[in-house]
This record gives C-alpha cells, structure tokens and sequence, in this order.
C-alpha cells in the first residue's frame, strides 16, 4: 500500500512506470521525487522548490534544462522534414551537416562519422565495428574487447559487457564471452603503500600487458576507454596512464575506442577529453552533450583505417547491414548542430576553463572536512572520496547509508548529487556560473557537516 493519495503522479508512478538503476521494492514504498520543470543549472521539485543539478541530470545537460533556441530548432526542422532515415543511400541535410561538423572539430584525423541515437547504441556500434574491421582484412579472430573494472560504457548487449561493474553483469550470465576487464586506475583507492602515481600507471599498464599476453594478442580487438571515468566515479586518469596504456596497444596492434561520451563538448576543459588527457583513437563514441542531452542523439567517428577496413568488407558482402531507425534523424542531428554552433558562440569551452579553478578550489577545499579523503577533478568534472578514516581511507559500513544520509542532507538544501559508491561524482551542467558554484559548494558542505552531526564525527 502507498502513502500517496490515488491517482497522484507519485501513485501512478508506482502503478506503472519500472524506473533503471531503482531498487524496485523500495520505490513502491518511497515514491519517485518527481521533477517539474528546468531552467539553467536548475530543476524544480513538485513543491516548486529549485535545486541545483550537481551532475546535470545524467552528466549530459551542457546547457542547463531548457532552451528556447532549441526548441525552435526542433520545432521548425520538424514541421519541414519530421522524419527521414539513412538507410539504402537515403540522407537528409541536417545529418550531413552535423557529420560535416564533428569530423571538423575530430580531436585526431577521422574519416567518417556514423550516427545512432544513444551512447549504449554508439558502443554497440563501435564493437560491431571492431569486428567488422578485423574480419575485413583477414584477421576475424581478433575479436576480444578489454576495458576496465568499474568502467560504464552503456546498457546495450554488448556496451553493457564493455561495462566492467558487476551489478550489472550479476543475474544476466554477463559480461558476453570475449569481453575482458583490466584494472581500475583509481589512484587514491588502488595504490599499493609508497607507490607514486607514475608507478601506479606503469603497474596498470603492465596488467594490461600481462592480460593480452595471457589471453593471446592475436585474439585481442580492441581497448575501450573514457578519458575521464564518469559512471567509475568520475576518476581522472593518473599521470602518464594514457601514454603507457597506448604504447602497450600499439605493441599489439590493439584498436583503441574512446568513450567520449561523457568528457566530449567541454566537459574536461577542452573540446574532447582526447585532448586534455593525450588519446589516439581508432574510434570516438559520443552522445549526453552532442545535442546538450534535449535530442537522443549520439555518433561514433571512425579514422581512416577502420573506414577502408568498412569499404573492402562492403565490397565483399554486400551493404553494411547495421542501422536504427532513428539513427541520422534529422530533428534530433538540427538540434545537435545548433547546439554545436552555440558552444561557439558563447566560447564554451573557454568558459569551462575559466571557471575550473573556481570549481576545483572551492571543492577542493573540502578535503579538510572530516568525511572527505579526497577531490579530484579536471574542467568541470571532479570524484570526492567519502570516508570514514582519512589515514587509512577506510570507507563507512555499508549499513550506515551514509551516500544516502549525504544525499538526503544535500536535497534538504537544494542540491542534488550523483553517487558512485562511496564517491560524489560532479558535473554541473557546462554554463555554471563561479556564483553558481561556489554556492553548490556551500550547500553541499551544509550536507556534510549535517551528516558528520548525525555521524557523531562534527
Ligand atoms: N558511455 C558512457 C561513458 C556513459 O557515461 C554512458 C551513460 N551514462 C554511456 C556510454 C551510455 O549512454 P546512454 O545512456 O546514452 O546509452
């Protein structure tokens, strides 16, 4: 039975909508927090209340919840051309333009651009392609895929076997065979006593390394990564993990996939996390903020080997048989390239860089708060590391919630906050304002020093 009154949204919520990452039986009692409108880096709960959005939304509205422009974009493309499709030679302008665009503005040479409507739709794609790659010049047994524990990369089939987190494998028989996890380089957590960061990253590299070589180079596909690990807990690569990462890859003739699905448009202070961390890929997947996350809209740029790879094997078998039908939509690629020209045009990028030490300052100097061991962050992406024991970076039981305890506190204060484990993973929507910020800071450390009350610790 619920405490909601019949036919409230919260009862028709729990009547009939099954909602992702939600414990199940525990919704039926809690109710959803519903969300009644967006404007700028906020959202309004049903009692009109404003909250900032700490991670905007799913670490994807760039632009903050609403934006006439769009809208018109979306209105006016959809009263000429509501719908067309790629399929058999079919095309439509707005996706040649945006495909036009993001090859332009590609953080390494690329030569085409494929796009579907989805990040788990543009991993999917990018393993199909790995596949369809290898097969194509002679090589069809180099079809296993490694990425990282702890690593999301999507809910699909395959995106969600690239996903290295057990909760999402357990009771499915996941991850697919030939879908292999290397180690977490998270720093702070995984670091052995005395070990430097530098050290740390040659040990990771080096448990890469030992994982091809046990399972055969000759059966490896490719290396799937985000620069930045978002769904990880918003975890920075350590120094010189890329550099050590990609020479062993080259050593085996090993694609390199990175996941920009997060980091790309801004997030991670330039253009594409690529650049700010040094990656070489054969492959980009990207989505969330391509369109400031108000179209599905997500693409995957392919470089000139893979491309060649494409057009000899459509020689052979005949037409590349993968498509959506929502992939080059023409409502939602207007609506990605609008959104592109005004990342132009308000300097977006530039923004973010300004307005990073703001956001690593005023966070960072959390660090000395009882339950913080730790914040890390780049541009407008940061972890902070909740702990019961900052000398021993023990973590808090399980049975204490205290995520959840944190998460309450923040809400009664008007903030939301994202949670991986034990990390609060931030990514404030791109367009946050040094104001904006230091006030997210202040109430989330009004959430902490609440909690610690509760804990006993303040
Ligand atoms: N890759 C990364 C890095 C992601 O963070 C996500 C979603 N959070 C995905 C892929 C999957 O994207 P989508 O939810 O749009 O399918």
């Amino acid at each position: 039975m619920t405490r909601f009154a019949a036919n409230s949204p919260h009862a028709r919520d729990i009547a009939s909508l099954v909602h992702p990452a939600t414990n199940l039986r525990r919704h039926l009692e809690t109710g959803p927090s519903i969300v009644q409108r967006g404007e700028g880096i906020h959202v309004y709960d049903d009692s009109g209340r404003a909250l900032i959005e700490g991670a905007a939304g799913l670490w994807c509205a760039s632009l903050g919840f609403g934006s006439e422009r769009l809208a018109r974009v979306a209105y006016e493309t959809m009263r000429n051309l509501g719908y067309y499709h790629l399929y058999r030679h079919a095309s439509n302008e707005p996706s040649i333009d945006l495909a036009e665009k993001l090859l332009s503005i590609a953080p390494v040479p690329m030569a085409r651009v494929l796009l579907q409507c989805s990040g788990s739709e543009a991993n999917d794609t990018a393993v199909k392609l790995v596949w369809y790659y290898w097969n194509a010049v002679g090589r069809p047994e180099k079809r296993k895929l490694i990425s990282r524990k702890q690593a999301y990369h999507g809910s699909g089939c395959a995106s969600v076997s690239l996903t290295g987190k057990p909760e999402f494998h357990a009771a499915l028989g996941l991850p697919l065979p030939g879908f292999l996890h290397t180690e977490f380089p998270h720093y702070y957590r995984n670091r052995l006593d005395g070990e430097t960061e530098a050290q740390f990253s040659g040990r990771m590299a080096e448990a890469l390394e030992a994982l091809i070589l046990a399972e055969g180079p000759e059966t490896i596909g490719a290396f799937w990564a985000e620069p930045v690990m978002g769904g990880g807990g918003a975890v920075l690569p350590p120094e010189g993990y890329f550099e050590k990462i990609q020479a062993v890859l080259r050593k085996y003739d090993i694609l390199f996939v990175a996941d920009e699905v997060i980091c790309g448009f801004g997030r991670t202070g330039n253009m594409w996390g690529c650049q700010t961390f040094g990656l070489e890929p054969d492959m980009i997947t990207c989505a969330k903020a391509l369109s400031a996350a108000m179209q599905p809209i997500s693409a995957v740029l392919v470089n000139e080997r893979i491309w060649q790879g494409m057009l000899a094997q459509s020689d052979r078998l005949g037409p590349f048989a993968h498509g959506y039908t929502y992939a080059g939509h023409p409502v939602a690629a207007a609506v990605a390239l609008e959104t592109l020209r005004i990342y132009e045009e308000i300097g977006l990028v530039d923004h973010v860089r300004a307005v990073e030490p703001v956001f690593l300052e005023a966070l960072g100097a959390l660090r000395s708060h009882p339950l913080v061991g730790d914040f890390r962050g780049c541009g407008l992406i940061g972890g902070m590391e909740i702990v019961s024991d900052k000398e021993t970076r023990a973590m808090f039981p399980p049975e204490l919630d205290v995520p959840g305890r944190i998460d309450a506190n923040a809400r009664r204060h008007g903030l939301i906050l994202r949670f991986v484990g034990n990390r609060i993973a931030f990514s404030p929507p791109l367009v946050i304002t040094e104001a904006q910020i230091l006030e997210l800071a202040r109430r989330l450390a009004a959430a902490l020093d609440d909690t610690a009350r509760e804990l006993g610790r303040l």
